[in-house]
């Protein structure tokens, strides 16, 4: 088993909610579902290459608990499906996904599902070998899982969720044994299906991470900055009470850390009261825009959040993931993100 690293003993450890921008010689930049721009051994390579750049940048702004930049998956959910068998990816759906927020062409299950083989073991292995830091890994969660695929076998979208609980299980493990130290799941779709995020949608959860020696993480966003996410969120009002619904109940979960955004959200603070007892991944840093936070502004909200998070549960993050941001501009964010947690620190000694 792989050494894990140390946890870290500062005020405000920081982390990324996942992914970063790729490299354009990986894959086609400022763009979600991007193609790759190699092929076999040459993709595998450029892949490692990828991953070890995504740290090192983290390392370089001062970021605590780094991941691998999702560098080797295309798309969060679909990474992930790739090595499911059971799945049949020619037979496409149109479904309209997150309560039709959105269309997409969803693949089908069409069998019992099962890991072909380890999803994340390369990546994982390579980033523990080249960090000392914590690292973290993201997987999607079961609920956002079920709810972007289709389903011809299960009959029973909960059933289904527990079968992909059950793989996710099988790859936390592995991950765990890698050295990895914190799995988060990515669960976009607690904010849509507020009652089942606090049933199944929790319930599955604890089956993904039975019996994983790792911290868990649940990270439950209002989305990417795409012209869909941004159009909901204009109709969600003044203030956004979704997390509300389901906190109490995430408070009681196994969950050790919940992942949320919060700069330029409107998302009341008083709200992160409910998650007493639970560390906090709080976005501090924009997804949605180009414009680079300052490190006042980073420490101004980690000081708001603070009314009502007990600071050592504090962990400042980014909103969502960097994916389809400009290299240059995630670079930038990352730093502002280093240098705001360390003049928080400063204002908390
Ligand atoms: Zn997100």
């Amino acid at each position: 088993m792989a050494t894990k690293a140390a946890t870290t003993d500062h005020l405000f450890p920081t982390t990324i909610a996942g992914s970063l921008p790729k490299p354009s010689w990986l894959a086609e930049p400022n763009k979600l579902w991007a193609p790759w721009r190699l092929q076999g051994d040459e993709l595998a390579a450029a892949k490692d290459d990828a991953t070890l750049l995504a740290v090192k940048v983290q390392e370089d702004a001062g970021i605590d608990i780094v991941s691998d930049g999702e560098q080797s998956r295309q798309h969060f959910v679909h990474g992930f499906l790739e090595v499911v068998e059971g799945i049949d990816f020619a037979k496409k759906v149109e479904m309209g996904i997150r309560n039709d927020r959105y269309k997409a062409m969803c693949p089908t299950v069409t069998g019992e599902l099962k890991l072909r083989s380890r999803v994340h073991a390369r990546e994982a292995r390579l980033a523990r070998a080249h960090t000392k830091k914590e690292l973290k890994f993201t997987l999607p969660g079961p609920m956002t899982i079920v709810d972007t695929i289709a389903d011809a076998h299960y009959g029973d979208r909960v059933k289904m969720a527990m079968a992909f609980a059950g793989l996710l299980n099988q790859e936390a493990r592995g991950l765990a044994a890698d050295g990895v130290d914190v799995i988060q799941f990515d669960e976009p779709a607690f904010n849509v299906y507020m009652e089942q995020a606090a049933g199944w949608g929790i319930e599955a959860l604890h089956r993904a991470m039975e019996g994983v020696d790792a911290k868990s993480a649940v990270h439950i966003c209002y989305g990417y900055g795409i012209k869909a996410n941004i159009d909901w969120k204009a109709t969600l009002g003044a203030e956004w009470r979704q997390y509300e619904k389901f906190f109490p109940a995430l408070a009681r979960s196994k969950i050790d850390q919940v992942s949320i955004e919060c700069i330029h959200s409107h998302v009341p603070m008083s709200v992160l009261k409910l998650l007493d007892g639970k560390e906090v991944q709080i976005g501090v840093i924009d997804v949605a825009t180009d414009k680079i936070e300052t490190p006042e502004e980073v420490a101004g909200v980690i000081s708001a959040v603070a009314e009502h998070v007990a600071k050592e549960k504090i962990i400042p993050s980014t909103n969502c993931g960097m994916a389809p941001m400009r290299r240059d501009v995630a670079e930038k964010k990352l730093n502002a993100l280093g240098a705001g947690a360390a003049l928080a620190r400063k204002k908390f000694a």
